[in-house]
């Protein structure tokens, strides 16, 4: 018997919503900083949230929930990652 395909549903760590986790942004965190994994093949304890959530997330330092930190991670690079999508965005909407 073959398997079904089933997605998996995870939950947002920001807005907590579940969600299919194709539609999920997957990070990990890397020498305490928050890396987002596009290619979904880095290693370690990974949290979803949609990149929509990504400042919300900052804002609510749900990172440090999610992976259980006493600290709040270094968000420095995932903040510049936000920003260069929101750019992109901007440049995709005017292209419209
Ligand atoms: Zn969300």
């Amino acid at each position: 018997m073959k398997p079904l395909r089933i997605f998996a549903i995870r939950t947002c760590i920001a807005c907590r919503k579940s969600e299919n986790s194709a539609n999920l942004l997957r990070v990990v965190l890397v020498d305490g900083v928050v890396t987002p994994d596009l290619k979904r093949n880095l290693p370690g304890r990974g949290a979803r949230l949609h990149t929509a959530c990504g400042f919300d997330a900052i804002q609510r330092k749900a990172f440090k929930w999610a992976f259980k930190l006493t600290e709040s991670p270094d968000v420095s690079a995932f903040k510049k990652f936000l920003t260069e999508l929101k750019e992109m965005d901007a440049k995709d909407m005017k292209l419209k």
